[in-house]
């Protein structure tokens, strides 16, 4: 700069400038100065998605769970096709998300703390999808829903703390089956068609038996 004639304006070319503006534009983005709130939330929002996009490929194709899943999938007649697996950023209270009139699966990009995490929260959405294809869940029916809900919680490592004692004690664990509970109920409260979070535990409760012990198809648990 120092060296520029005295009678030049100090111009960049238009390539050195659209970098530099570039270059200014993400350090305000890391930084938050100079840039709205909403505009540094939209930029960590699309780095999120990014991330989550390049973790779910790799589970795709690499995680044990959700290859086993995707091919029983395939077995029962449904072929996920890859872009009906997706990553968005959802509010924040919960990570996932079954969407049955599309027969896809929403990953909440930003919410993950571990590629382990959204490992569970995706074969958990699968257990969804898979009993959707074999037994044709009736999503309004409390009942329908506790069931999928306990298979998906049982069957995904979301009540992770026991995933060591699954191999031979399995069925006496009680911390994991208070934990299948617990988040069963949970998201049955949060169907539009439960009153209360009373009825949910009521309902987890009756079918309890016949849904905990139906592992499907993770037979062999
Ligand atoms: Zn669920």
């Amino acid at each position: 700069m120092s060296n520029l004639p005295q009678n030049s304006t100090p111009s960049e070319s238009p390539d050195q400038s659209g970098t530099f503006a570039r270059w200014r534009r993400k350090f305000a983005l890391i930084t938050g100065l100079g840039v709205t709130e909403e505009e540094r939330l939209e930029d960590l929002r699309r780095y999120q998605t990014r991330n989550c996009e390049k973790t779910k490929e790799y589970l795709l194709n690499y995680s044990p769970a959700v290859v086993f899943m995707l091919k029983h999938l395939k077995l029962s007649g449904y072929d996920v096709p890859s872009g009906n697996i997706l990553c968005a950023p959802c509010d924040m209270t919960r990570a996932g998300g079954y969407s049955p009139e599309h027969g896809a699966i929403v990953l909440c990009s930003g919410h993950f703390f571990s590629q382990t995490h959204m490992e569970h929260t995706l074969v958990h959405e699968l257990i969804h999808l898979y009993d959707d294809c074999r037994f044709k869940v009736d999503w309004k029916n409390l009942r329908h829903h506790a069931c999928s809900e306990i298979r998906a919680n049982n069957l995904s490592g979301d009540c992770r703390f026991t995933r060591e004692l699954r191999r031979g004690f399995f069925a006496f664990s009680k911390q994991h089956q208070a934990c299948v509970r617990r988040r069963a109920a949970e998201s049955v409260a949060a169907n539009p068609a439960c009153p209360d979070a009373a009825t949910a535990e009521r309902v987890v409760n009756e079918v309890w038996d016949s849904c905990f012990n139906d592992t499907r198809p993770f037979d062999e648990v």
